[in-house]
């Protein structure tokens, strides 16, 4: 059964599709800056995924006196990036990060404060003073609710500035013609009515796509819509086979435990009672960056050190610190391990394990937000990302803890500054006509009355394990070529997929089945492109490759998908070159820790 579906129509300067950090930030800016922005969101602003994110936002503010600089934080990116971050947004990040984090302050940001009143500031894996001399006290902290304290903020200050907001909207897909993007086209979840927004600019800044594996710290609401779209807009993805892998997950949970809490002398353990750390990384031993800690954590499992029954995690120890501490630093993981692990913490250790956590990829962008469509530098017209959605890339293989924050409002601001600059508010828009959005409609209803064998929490499951099972912390050819076999298997199941509910009225059915499909997508482009990089750096660690390889894989991999799930490879090279002369660019070196 089909129906003809009427759309709204709506005209914008700008629509931005995502309400997180990085959505929140461009919107007030672009509000400010007069041009008439729309806010689309899936989820009530404030439950954006940015919320949950607990240790804090980085920026060399030296408050803490330990003699921080912009330039120490830009060498930890870059070298914790693996050398694949591009050292020109990095610096533009790095140096940009003081004012960007005074400016929350200013407009109202609850931090933690310090005996003189300033910003209270914590050590986090990998930040350093002095190329490695010395742990640096970089990461900003309103206690171990940063992200809340923040998104709030924002939220409060996008609607001072008149941002229209469209909450519960689920953007369905993108219309692009001739090569530009036009605006998008949206479910209200609501009412069930279809909305199509003209905009001169669409913002993705939809986040990451965490989901796509069984145990992942990001909300069930982080499916990756925005990548999903880009790829069905013919447009590449960069980087996807890095993901970043948090060693702290709550074993069996898997919320995550902050790097914060190993920041405040937190430290890990085997079952022998070993901190292993000192043998992997002898200088900066649990506060080394992610992706060496989750690889430390899965070879104590491997090789029989794992605690508990099976043997399949390892502990993370809080109770020395006093219960002081705990209160006013942890109070946020204090209670998550009491109510995810039944674990007192200042009485006994969690039990973690490496966990899904963070999207190094995403759509390819310069430092202005504009997505980028030849792996060069021409851009793609009206359209823009930000936040995990996007690849800008400041993360490069492996992103440092309490960059990712900074990297939402640091770009956001610089987004917002390009479309002041190249948008005239109240320019007239061009027509849409309603075949540039037909095939989207078709699809939707397609999927809203399939009556095939399975419900979509089934495959949702097969597909999930089968990334965590092929796609995780080690991976190598016939563990990736398995893990292709199966999504194949899964995809197939998909032609045989069933709605229950038939209604468009708060059809969570018929959303969760949208995202799915938006995460399939992600789920090909990620496994072949894990496949064809044969190399280790950064998050993707392959043990038939166990060595970086700069002659031949310095490079981004762009990645695009076709109707049948073929998807095909592009370069986008690596800039080895700051932005300024203000700062040495980082010769690649091996990673020592
Ligand atoms: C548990 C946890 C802790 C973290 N802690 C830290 C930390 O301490 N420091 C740090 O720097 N980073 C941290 N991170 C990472 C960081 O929080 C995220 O990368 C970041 O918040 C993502 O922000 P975003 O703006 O890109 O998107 P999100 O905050 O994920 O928001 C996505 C938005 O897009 C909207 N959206 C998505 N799809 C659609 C659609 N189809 N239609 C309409 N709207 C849509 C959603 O409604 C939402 O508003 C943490 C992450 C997690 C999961």
């Amino acid at each position: 059964m089909t129906q003809a579906y009427t759309t709204h129509i709506h005209e914008y300067d700008v629509v931005i599709v995502g309400a997180g950090g990085s959505g929140l930030r461009a919107a007030l800016g672009m509000s400010a800056a007069g041009l008439k922005t729309a806010c689309v969101t899936k989820v009530f602003p404030t439950r954006s995924h940015t919320v949950a994110a607990q240790g804090g936002i980085s920026a060399a503010l030296n408050n803490m006196k330990d003699g921080d600089d912009w330039r120490y934080h830009f060498y930890d990116t870059v070298k914790g990036s693996d050398w694949l971050g591009d050292q020109d947004a990095i610096e533009y990040m790095c140096r940009n990060a003081i004012e960007a984090v005074v400016e929350l302050e200013h407009m109202g940001v609850p931090f933690s404060r310090t005996d003189e009143g300033k910003i209270y500031q914590r050590p986090f894996g990998g930040h350093t003073i002095d190329h490695g001399k010395s742990m640096a006290r970089r990461a900003c902290a309103a206690a171990d609710r940063t992200g809340h304290a923040i998104l709030h903020t924002l939220y409060q200050q996008s609607l001072a500035h008149n941002t229209q907001f469209f909450i519960e909207y689920f953007a369905l897909d993108l219309i692009m013609e001739d090569g530009e993007c036009r605006g998008i086209i949206a479910w209200c979840l609501d009412d069930g009515s279809l909305h199509i927004f003209r905009a001169h600019t669409v913002v993705l800044a939809t986040g990451g796509y965490g989901r796509t594996f069984f145990s992942c710290t990001g909300a069930h609401t982080c499916t990756g819509d925005g990548n999903a779209m880009v790829l069905r807009a013919g447009l590449p993805l960069q980087d996807m086979e890095f993901i970043q892998i948090h060693p702290t997950g709550i074993y069996g949970a898997g919320c995550l435990i902050s790097e914060g809490a190993r920041g405040e002398g937190g430290y890990l353990t085997n079952s022998k009672g070993e901190r292993f750390m000192e043998k992997y990384a002898p200088n900066t031993k649990d506060l080394a960056s992610r992706d060496v800690v989750s690889r430390a954590i899965a070879v104590e499992v491997l090789e029989g050190r794992g605690c508990g029954p099976e043997k399949d995690y390892v502990h993370l120890h809080l109770e020395h610190l006093s219960p002081q501490v705990l209160h006013e630093r942890l109070p946020g993981i204090s209670e998550t391990a009491k109510i995810f692990a039944g674990v007192e913490v200042t009485k006994e250790p969690i039990p973690v394990v490496p966990t899904v956590h963070y999207n190094m990829g995403g759509i390819p962008t310069n430092i202005h937000g504009e997505v980028v469509k030849n792996g060069q530098k021409e851009t793609v017209s009206g359209l823009m990302a930000l936040g995990e959605a996007a690849c800008v890339s400041v993360h490069g293989a492996n992103r440092l803890g309490t960059n990712s924050l900074l990297d939402l409002v640091v770009f956001g601001r610089a987004a917002a500054l390009r479309a002041a600059e190249t948008i005239k508010p109240g320019t007239p828009h061009k027509t849409i006509s309603p075949d540039l959005y037909a095939h989207t409609l078709a699809q939707f209803d397609q999927l809203r009355y399939a009556h095939g064998d399975f419900p979509t929490g089934e495959i949702r499951v097969a597909m999930q394990k089968t990334m965590q099972k092929h796609c995780g912390v080690f991976r190598n050819d016939a563990l990736l070529k398995e893990g292709l076999d199966e999504l194949k298997k899964v995809q197939e199941s998909m032609k045989n997929i069933r709605i229950n509910d038939h209604s468009l009225i708060w059809n969570t059915d018929l959303l969760e089945a949208w995202e799915l499909k938006n995460l399939m997508a992600q789920c090909w482009v990620t496994l072949e492109s894990a496949l064809q990089r044969h190399e280790s750096r950064g998050g993707h660690a392959r043990d038939d490759y166990p060595e970086r390889d700069d002659k031949n894989w310095l490079h981004h991999t762009l990645s695009s998908l076709d109707g049948k799930n073929k998807v095909t490879f592009d370069k986008r090279p690596v800039s080895l070159t700051p932005l300024t002369k203000d700062v040495e660019p980082i010769p690649l070196q091996k990673r020592v820790y």
